[in-house]
């Protein structure tokens, strides 16, 4: 489980882009940040894995504080995916989900092995892994920012916008894909959206931000509709 205590975060111009947040991420579930831009879910999210530390407050994996966990330790539980994938250019899309294993000691072999296995799952053609990211879809190209990020195993992934650089219907396919894969690996996501009906179709459960850095709501998708 992933706890907020009391978190703020004060930028050094003053800005606060998180005030005071608490609240718990359930561990095998998808919990979706939504609200409108510039209310401090990006802000929230990167605090889980130490990219950006909080100003005041704690925030803890299984009940240890996230500063107490060695780096290495951090990147390899807390996968990380943002909008537009944030790919490696000059690596092939096969070397870009290999990549992090090899760093962390598995053979070029096994990690290339594993890497098309994983590009299978997320429903990428083995025909694409010899193509370099500029040849790809933004669709093709998210799909290969999921099977990176789950490359190294982690039971933490955080998703920022994962789906919205791409149209419509790549999305829908997008995140029927996610919950599939959602049902089989059984990890905990937290997943950043200011779209709320994607927030109602992924999310377990979902927070609410809203204007002035504040959670406005904390809830199932089922008891936000009914309210
Ligand atoms: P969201 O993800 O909801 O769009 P962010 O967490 O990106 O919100 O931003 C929250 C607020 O913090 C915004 O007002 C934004 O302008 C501000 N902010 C974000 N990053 C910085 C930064 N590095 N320095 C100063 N202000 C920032
Ligand atoms: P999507 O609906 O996933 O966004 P696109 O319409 O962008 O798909 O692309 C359709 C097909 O064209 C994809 O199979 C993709 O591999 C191929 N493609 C797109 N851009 C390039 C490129 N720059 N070079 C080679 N193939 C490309």
């Amino acid at each position: 489980m992933i706890e907020f205590d009391g978190v703020t975060k004060r930028y050094p111009d003053g800005t606060v882009a998180v005030d005071d947040l608490s609240m718990k991420v359930g561990t095998g579930q998808i919990t979706v940040f939504v609200g409108p831009s510039g209310c401090g879910k990006t802000t929230a999210l990167r605090m889980i894995n130490r990219m950006i530390q909080p100003t005041s407050g704690r925030i803890l994996i299984d009940g240890d504080d996230v500063t107490t966990r060695p780096e290495a330790q951090l990147r390899r539980e807390i996968g990380y995916v943002i909008q537009g994938a944030g790919l490696f250019p000059h690596r092939t899309v096969l070397d870009n989900v290999a990549t992090v294993p090899v760093l962390q000691g598995t053979t070029r072999r096994e990690a290339r092995q594993a890497a098309l296995g994983l590009l299978e799952r997320v429903g990428l053609p083995a025909t694409l892994a010899k193509r370099y990211p500029a040849q790809l879809s933004g669709g093709q190209q998210q799909r290969v920012g999921v099977a990176r990020a789950l490359a190294a195993d982690p039971p933490v992934l955080l998703m920022d916008e994962p789906f919205s650089a791409v149209d419509p219907v790549v999305r829908d396919d997008l995140q029927q894909e996610l919950l599939r894969l959602q049902g089989e690996l059984g990890k905990t996501i937290v997943l950043v959206t200011h779209d709320i009906d994607e927030a109602i179709r992924l999310g377990d459960e979902v927070a609410v931000f809203a204007e002035g850095a504040r959670l406005a709501q904390f809830a199932s998708p089922a008891d936000l509709l009914a309210a």
